[in-house]
């Protein structure tokens, strides 16, 4: 790893989990087997025993002293390692689960961020599998095709966040009736018994029911390639 990506994962794991300063110590030992000097970094790399305060102020006087640039903006610095998470996922670098597990924290430390709401929505849905033989959002999702299922989420991520798909793009359904994307709407419906007014979701253009949502993997990919045409369009001559 390079000191930039050791750096993130460190900053980011302080603010996704319960954070042991100790890992900063860690962090030190690391960043000087990678070749690097620095006065605070000496210290730091020796403080086993102290409190956190002290442990953090060496660790940013290191960055300043070594010239480290890190992002100070949380919400980014969350999302720059949710980034490389997903990156280190599907090239393989890192193991799927473990990368899975950390992207659940992500989703808490960035208050349920819509970004990053699938990945919530499949460990919800795995559970209820597991326990219910059920599922809530993703009707193609197996506990046999978990693995897969997991990997192609990180891959529509990883494409959405390249093209920077705006959230309202991404969560668009598809409809079964007109065949186009569209931002769904509600209806009411009646019924002969209770309840006798009910809401559905229908589609934003022509009215219908038959709704396809952003969950399904195929509804992610068909908003990929409308928004790369969208792209295309605005990049070209009028
Ligand atoms: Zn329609």
């Amino acid at each position: 790893m390079t000191v930039q990506e050791l750096t993130l994962n460190i900053l980011a794991e302080r603010l996704i989990t319960v954070f042991d300063s100790k890992k900063l110590v860690s962090w030190a030992v690391e960043v000087m087997l990678l070749g690097y000097e620095s006065e605070k970094l000496y210290v730091l790399a020796g403080l086993d025993f102290t409190s956190t305060e002290e442990r953090e102020k060496y660790f940013f006087e290191s960055l300043e002293e070594l010239n480290i640039e890190v992002e100070k903006n949380e919400d980014k610095l969350i999302e720059q390692y949710a980034i490389t998470i997903a990156k280190k996922a599907v090239e393989n670098v890192i193991d799927l689960d473990y990368a899975f597990e950390k992207m659940r924290k992500v989703v808490s430390a960035s208050e349920y961020d819509q970004k990053y709401i699938s990945f919530f929505k499949i460990d919800e849905d795995l559970d209820s599998l597991r326990y219910n033989n059920s599922v809530l959002f993703n009707s193609e999702l197996t506990l046999e095709n978990a693995e897969e299922f997991i990997l192609e989420e990180f891959k529509i991520f990883l494409d959405m966040e390249n093209l920077k798909i705006p959230i309202e793009e991404r969560k668009k359904s598809y409809c079964e009736n007109c065949f186009k994307l569209n931002i769904p709407i509600t209806k009411s419906k009646y019924q002969f018994k209770k309840p006798f007014k009910y809401m559905v979701w229908s589609c934003g253009i022509c009215g219908s029911t038959k709704l396809k949502f952003d969950s399904n993997h195929e509804v992610k990919r068909l908003i990929i390639k409308e928004y790369k045409k969208h792209m295309l369009k605005m990049a070209l001559p009028q």
